[in-house]
């Protein structure tokens, strides 16, 4: 058809090349799901260069889904070379923006095309809800490459007024390019959407590049993958490689082609990280890590809307969600009231199978997260938290946790300090009036990625969202993400935001070109 044509058109092909997939395929969800498993280099999906693989594993009866290629440091090197090449010569580089932008318009419409699908993969490799699935992990992935999409045309520097050099005349303009091969390593929370979030701000900027999701959710990425050579693509634009952190992430943050590393994940391991980049050649670094953010709620907030929220603000996707609110603060007057609703609605919440079009939540997505997350509510037990709900594993297959709620958290357990990144609900009381005094507890944190407060009164919520130290404060909402606005930390959450403008110029450099006439 008529894309297709001129998709080829741009790749400068007459022919397109047949891509070969060895599918892994499974009947489920009433569907059959066709599931790439190898790595993608060059546009060709391929075994790893030692012919390792592993198991990606079903968190909702821990059984093996398939097999998935091991990539290892010789794979990276490949992958490096062809991203840099179709940077350097191929058409990628030469392109229009807006022929860009149309390629990944028709991505996005692939993607869409394939919702269901990708749904459904992204829920049996990572315990997603499958509702959920489609309208966040699914859905916002490809709302964010439709909105980068339209930043491809619109990519601008500034003329700049600068002294002259007279008799002469001096003009200054600047340019952004892009940083050229870009390394992204990603979570497994939101495997589609972290992908996502960060590819389609550095495909947008013209840039090419090596990506290496989670090790225990590698198979969206592959589709994505597949659907980006459909889209049209250049080869080398995109490559992806699963594999362990500890050797293909570790190799794209030592390589010295590789001029940009995005990364989402852990504080600890963000630090390995930008030391490496700074180590090897310096490459830039942008860095979305841990939070602990804080929800001050307000006797004078909608009673209502704050439990709502307050539920969702911890158990969205399982409580494995970066911005969850790691501890709530409610004022003593409503906080007996708002523990009772909120046990009232843990026990309406409907754990199961995440395929089951009814679950409200699913298995946590490994084993190792359940464990330690099982482990936390054992440490806040032993310090004398009150454990008020939930607390254990599910009896059922599965890595399946309940809905955990403690209470009378003090300031200086452990609870009130590390992040869970489960579906555990962390209560500490405040005075009541005692404005500065929650503040300054709920900024007494080394993180500072979100943050939210619930009040009707419109003075206290703007004082309270002035004061608080995160990159993103939600006022009467929670968990309310957008393409278009800025994402990410403030303190040890990191730096260098994902979506908006913000994360476009994440992946640009900035010229200087300076006229004299
Ligand atoms: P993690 O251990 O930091 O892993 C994240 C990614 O980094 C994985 O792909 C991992 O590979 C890789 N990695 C591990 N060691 C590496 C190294 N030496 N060099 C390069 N890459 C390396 O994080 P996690 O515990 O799996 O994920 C949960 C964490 O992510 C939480 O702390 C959460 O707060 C954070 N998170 C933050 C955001 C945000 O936007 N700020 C969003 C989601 C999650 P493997 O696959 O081998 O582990
Ligand atoms: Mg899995």
């Amino acid at each position: 058809d008529f894309i297709q044509m001129f998709v080829r058109k741009l790749r400068g092909e007459d022919q397109e090349e047949e891509l070969i997939i060895d599918y892994e395929t499974k009947d489920v969800n009433n569907m059959t799901v066709k599931m790439p498993h190898q790595c993608f280099i060059n546009g060709k999906f391929e075994d790893a260069e030692n012919g390792k693989s592993y198991n990606t594993i079903n968190p909702t009866d821990g059984s093996v889904i398939c097999k998935v290629s091991y990539a290892s440091v010789g794979d990276v090197d490949r992958a490096v070379v062809a991203a840099k090449e179709a940077f350097e010569k191929g058409p990628w580089g030469r392109m229009n923006p807006r022929d860009r932008g149309m390629m990944l318009y028709k991505l996005a419409d692939l993607m869409e095309e394939h919702q269901e699908e990708l749904a459904t993969i992204e829920s049996i490799d990572s315990g997603a809800v499958y509702t959920l699935a489609l309208k966040t992990h699914v859905g916002m992935s490809i709302q964010t490459f439709r909105y980068f999409a339209g930043w491809c045309d619109k990519i601008q520097g500034k003329t700049i007024p600068i002294n002259q050099a007279r008799p002469n005349r001096n003009l200054t303009f600047t340019k952004k390019e892009p940083l050229g091969v870009c390394a992204i390593v990603i979570p497994w929370n939101y495997p589609l959407m972290m992908l996502a979030w960060k590819s389609a701000a550095c495909l947008a900027a013209g840039n090419t590049l090596v990506l290496k999701p989670a090790q225990v959710t590698p198979l969206t990425a592959l589709k994505f993958a597949e659907l980006s050579v459909k889209a049209g693509i250049p080869k080398g634009v995109i490559n992806i490689l699963p594999g362990s952190g500890g050797m293909v992430g570790q190799r794209l943050s030592d390589h010295p082609d590789i001029r940009k590393l995005g990364f989402t994940g852990s504080t600890p391991i963000g630090k390995q990280i930008m030391k490496s980049c700074a180590l090897s050649n310096l490459k830039k670094v942008s860095l979305e890590l841990g939070g602990k953010s804080p929800l001050i709620i307000f006797s004078d907030c909608d009673m209502d809307k704050a439990v709502r929220m307050g539920m969702s603000s911890v158990y969205f996707n399982k409580g494995e969600n970066c911005i969850a609110a790691g501890r709530l603060f409610v004022e003593e007057s409503i906080h007996d009231e708002y523990i009772s609703r909120v046990v009232e609605e843990i026990k309406k919440m409907k754990i199961g199978d995440p395929l089951d079009r009814s679950t409200d939540h699913g298995p946590q997505n490994h084993k190792a997260h359940l464990d330690k997350l099982l482990e936390y509510c054992d440490i806040g037990v032993k310090e004398g938290a009150t454990l008020v709900y939930g607390g254990r594993q599910v009896d059922r297959p599965g890595f399946f946790m309940e809905p955990t709620l403690f209470t009378d958290v003090e300031d200086h357990m452990f609870m009130a300090k590390e992040e869970s990144f489960g579906p555990v609900m962390v209560v500490s009381k405040f005075k009541d009036g005692d404005v500065d005094g929650v503040l300054q507890r709920a900024n007494d944190t080394e993180y500072g990625l979100a943050s939210g407060v619930f009040t009707r009164d419109i003075n206290k919520a703007m004082y309270v969202s002035e004061r608080l130290d995160a990159g993103t404060v939600f006022v009467n909402t929670y968990n309310k993400t957008d393409v278009a606005s800025p994402f990410g930390g403030f303190k040890q959450s990191g730096f260098g935001k994902d979506l908006g403008e913000d994360a476009l110029l994440e992946y640009l450099k900035t010229k200087a070109i300076t006229v004299e006439y």
